[in-house]
C-alpha cells in the first residue's frame, strides 16, 4: 500500500434528480423516473490511488480463517466515503480506518472498495451476454459513451461513475435491521449489519450499483413466490437484478485463479448470483451459474 496523504478539493458539483424508491442488497421494490441532468462522476483513478492502487493492479486479499482479511486505511476509508457520501454522524462513526466488517459502515465501504479494486474485466467484458438485462446494458452502455471511455477501459471505472453519479449519500437507518436497503432521490438508507457474512464485499458492490440502478431503472413487481410481499422482485432478468447479477457474473469471468482469495470469492459470488436470482420470478435455468473464467 502507497501511504496515504493526499487531500482533496473534490466538491459535489450537482445532485442526482432522479426520483425513485426501492430496495435492493437482497429485496427490494422501486419506482424510476429519470429527469435529465448530467451529474460528475467520482474519479476512479484517484479513488484507486488513494486506496494504495498502481494502475492496473488489482487487490490480492489474504485470507484469515476462511474470510476475505479485508481492512482499510483512514485514507482510503475515508476518500472512498465521500466519494459515495457516507454519512458517518448516522452510523456513529468519525472517518477513519476500518477492519473487520463488524459495523454498517465498514461493509458499505467494503462494497465500494470493491467497485474500485476489483477486476471486473474491460467495459466490453461487462456489457456482453453475461448481463442479461438490456435496460442495465443499455444504461451502462450510455454512460460509457458520456464518459468516453473505451471497450478496452476497465468497467470498474464504468460502475463506479455509475453508482456516484446516482448515489448522493449512504445513509443508516437503524429501524431497518435485518431487512434491505432502500434508495430514493439519492439516497440510499442501509440497514444495521454487523457481521461480513451479512453483506459479504462481492455482494455490498453489486448492491451499490443495484442501488443506483434505482435511480432510472424499472420499477420491482411482486415476487411471484409470495415471498417479501411488501418489497419485490424483478419479472425477469431484464431489469434491476439482471445488471446486478451481471456485475456478479463480470467478476466471477475475470477472477484470476491463482489469487489467494480466488476460492472464497468464488464461494461468494456462487451464493450471491443465488440470491440475486432468488429474487426474480421467471430467472431461467441458468440463471445462476458462474461463468468460465476469462483467458
Ligand atoms: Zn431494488
Amino acid at each position: 500500500m502507497r501511504p496515504g496523504n493526499r487531500t482533496r478539493t473534490r466538491t459535489r458539483t450537482s445532485s442526482s434528480v432522479g426520483v425513485g424508491m426501492g430496495v435492493g442488497m437482497g429485496v427490494g421494490m422501486g419506482m424510476g423516473l429519470l429527469v435529465g441532468c448530467a451529474p460528475t462522476p467520482a474519479d476512479y483513478g484517484a479513488a484507486r490511488a488513494a486506496c494504495g492502487l498502481e494502475p492496473g493492479e488489482h487487490a490480492v486479499v489474504a485470507i484469515e480463517e476462511g474470510r476475505l482479511d479485508l481492512s482499510l486505511d483512514a485514507t482510503c476509508a475515508t476518500w472512498l466515503g465521500e466519494d459515495l457520501g457516507l454519512d458517518w454522524e448516522s452510523f456513529g462513526a468519525t472517518p477513519g480506518p476500518v477492519a473487520g466488517g463488524e459495523h454498517s459502515q465498514d461493509l458499505v465501504l467494503f462494497g465500494a472498495w470493491q467497485l474500485v479494486a476489483a477486476d471486473y474485466g474491460t467495459v466490453d467484458d461487462l456489457l456482453d451476454e453475461d448481463l442479461p438485462s438490456t435496460w442495465g446494458r443499455g444504461a451502462l452502455d450510455h454512460l460509457a459513451g458520456r464518459l468516453d471511455l473505451a471497450g478496452s477501459d476497465p468497467a470498474g471505472a464504468l460502475l463506479y461513475a455509475w453508482v456516484t453519479t446516482r448515489i448522493d449519500q449512504v445513509v443508516l437507518d437503524p429501524e431497518l435491521e435485518g431487512a434491505g436497503a432502500w434508495f430514493h432521490a439519492g439516497t440510499v438508507w442501509v440497514p444495521v449489519m454487523d457481521h461480513p457474512g451479512q453483506a459479504p464485499p462481492a455482494w455490498m458492490a453489486s448492491g451499490l450499483v443495484h442501488e443506483a440502478a434505482h435511480a432510472d431503472g424499472p420499477a420491482h413487481v411482486p415476487c411471484a413466490d409470495g415471498s417479501h410481499p411488501e418489497v419485490g422482485c424483478d419479472p425477469d432478468l431484464d431489469e434491476i437484478y439482471g445488471t446486478q447479477i451481471g456485475v456478479l457474473r463480470a467478476q466471477a469471468a475475470a477472477l484470476d485463479p491463482q489469487a489467494p482469495h480466488a476460492a472464497a470469492t468464488e464461494s461468494e459470488l456462487a451464493q450471491d448470483l443465488a440470491m440475486a436470482c432468488g429474487m426474480v420470478n421467471t430467472p431461467g435455468a441458468d440463471c445462476a451459474r458462474l461463468p468460465p473464467t476469462r483467458p
